[in-house]
């Protein structure tokens, strides 16, 4: 691996301090990383607050051109990103290929976005003053990811925080520190000043972090990840009153309607369950299927499922590859266990393959109880949990029913009737007869404790932007 060392002020440094990165596919040793510490962070903040006063009053326009220049270079070389992707997180190829696409649209969108930081102006109603509303960058960001998409979760923040005119410090999950370092070079050659953007993989997580959330100068905390860490970081962050955003876990549910195109169906439950294998705050975890389609719906699902190849990511002809570390694998093979001993049905999979690998194989499980507790907490692996439904009004409440608002997926060929249901739907995303809702030009993110703000289209640049008004007379 090129860049296994911490990227402060635009050099490499080396700690004394490191940590293994692993392939999840051969539970080899990839890499040897360094790990930052407190004085590292002190380092990185210096160096994005003196890079940030500069790129801070560039024009819109200059902004703009860098980060377009940091696609035209991330889409010549996605072959080179979405290996490493593969090799430290293990998804599949055509899987780490769309990683590494979408994420590098990030740029392409933020850099069209840039020059987009609209005010405006009006006359005040009553005093007959002039209001007029600036956006202004909000100040140092603090962005820590997690490891499900490690190109993509960075660049999602790293791209609009720098159209906004922020500096940055990154940390990469410790899983998957490298794709995150790989890209420094990329935005060097792309023109980012040195020290606007630092990354600081670490093993000190907890306490790194803290100590960045309580320098007066960081302004943003912008958080991917679980909603456990994210209670924790807004706890951090209500010290300085940071602005945070924070894009948390999901329970996504699918509802497949009597009505439902099944092709369409089958197609989209396949997307949002086995894309990145399950591993997706968006993934499918409770599939509702309308009481007269079950059957077809079932044997069609299991029949898709289990024509999918696992096996090593890297090699070309596998659809699926491993689970990212031993945790998530068991913890995965736990929920099919609780959910079978309480009655579920096994339609496919289920069995841990011998062999070296944190494999899973795609599962069906039918006749899910509401009681299993695939039902209530993230599955985060390539199990499909079937229920039944006969009633609307019932399946909109049981999708409700549940802390989380990330996103729901509704299939029906009554487009009035998916509409209403998608109203009622309490999530910040819905997937109507698709599979997928990512794209860097809509609004991601999620309601309840799913998250607070948005990523991508519009939105996403105003959470590293301040809102000032100028009450004005001339
Ligand atoms: P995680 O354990 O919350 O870790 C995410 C990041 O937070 C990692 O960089 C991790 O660093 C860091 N972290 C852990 N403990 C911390 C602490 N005390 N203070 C500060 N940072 C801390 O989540 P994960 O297991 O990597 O990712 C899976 C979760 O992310 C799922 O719940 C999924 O739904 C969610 N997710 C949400 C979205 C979304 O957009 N809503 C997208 C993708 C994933 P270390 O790696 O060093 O521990």
């Amino acid at each position: 691996m090129d860049h296994t060392d911490l990227y402060i002020n635009g050099t490499w440094h080396k700690t004394d301090e490191r940590f293994d990165v692993i392939n999840p596919a051969t539970e080899q040793v990839l890499a040897s990383v360094a790990s930052a510490g407190i004085a590292d962070a002190d380092a990185a903040l210096d160096a994005a607050q003196a890079a940030m006063a500069d790129w801070a009053a560039r024009t819109p326009r200059q902004r703009s051109e860098v980060l377009r220049r940091a696609w035209e270079l991330m889409t010549a070389r996605l072959d080179h990103f979405a290996r490493l992707i593969t090799l430290e997180n293990g998804k599949a190829g055509a899987d780490a290929r769309g990683e590494a696409t979408y994420a590098a649209e990030f740029f392409r969108w933020f850099a069209e976005e840039a020059v987009r930081a609209d005010g405006m102006i009006a006359h005040a109603p009553a005093s007959g003053a002039r209001i007029m509303v600036l956006n202004k960058p909000a100040g140092l960001a603090v962005l820590i990811t997690p490891w499900n998409y490690p190109a993509a979760m960075g660049t999602r923040k790293i791209a609009p925080a720098l159209a906004a005119g922020c500096g940055v410090i990154i940390k990469p999950a410790s899983e998957t520190p490298l794709t995150m370092l790989a890209l420094m070079p990329l935005l060097e050659e792309a023109g980012v000043p040195a020290g606007l953007v630092n990354v600081l993989p670490s093993k000190k997580t907890g306490a790194l972090v803290d100590h960045m959330l309580h320098d007066p100068r960081v302004r943003v905390v912008s958080f991917t990840g679980s909603t456990g860490v994210g209670r924790k970081l807004l706890k951090s962050a209500a010290d300085q009153v940071l602005k945070p955003a924070m894009e948390l876990g999901g329970n996504a549910p699918v509802i497949v309607f009597d009505d439902a195109d099944m092709d369409v169906a089958i197609e989209g439950t396949m997307l949002a369950k086995m894309r990145n294998l399950g591993e997706a705050c968006t993934a499918a975890n409770r599939i509702y299927v309308h009481e007269a389609v079950a059957p077809e719906y079932i044997r069609r699902l299991s029949a898709a499922m289990s024509a999918l190849k696992v096996g090593d990511g890297s090699d070309p002809s596998v659809d699926v590859g491993p689970l990212v570390n031993a945790a998530t694998r068991d913890k995965v093979a736990e929920f099919v266990a609780d959910a079978l001993a309480k009655g579920a049905k096994l339609e496919c999979g289920g069995v841990v393959p011998d062999g070296r690998g944190f494999f899973y194989p795609p599962t069906v499980l039918s006749n899910v109880p509401e009681t299993a507790d695939c039902v209530h907490d993230e599955i985060f692996g390539p199990v499909a949990a079937i229920q039944t439904f006969t009633d609307q009004g019932d399946v909109i409440a049981r999708a409700n029913a549940t802390e989380y608002g990330l996103v729901a997926y509704v299939f029906s060929g009554d487009f009035k009737r998916a509409l209403q249901v998608c109203e009622r739907l309490d999530y910040g995303m819905v997937g109507l007869n698709r599979g997928l809702v990512s794209d860097p030009a809509a609004p991601f993110g999620g309601t309840k404790q799913s998250g607070l703000g948005r990523e991508g289209g519009h939105e996403g640049m105003l959470e590293f932007m301040e809102t000032q008004y100028i009450s004005a007379s001339w």
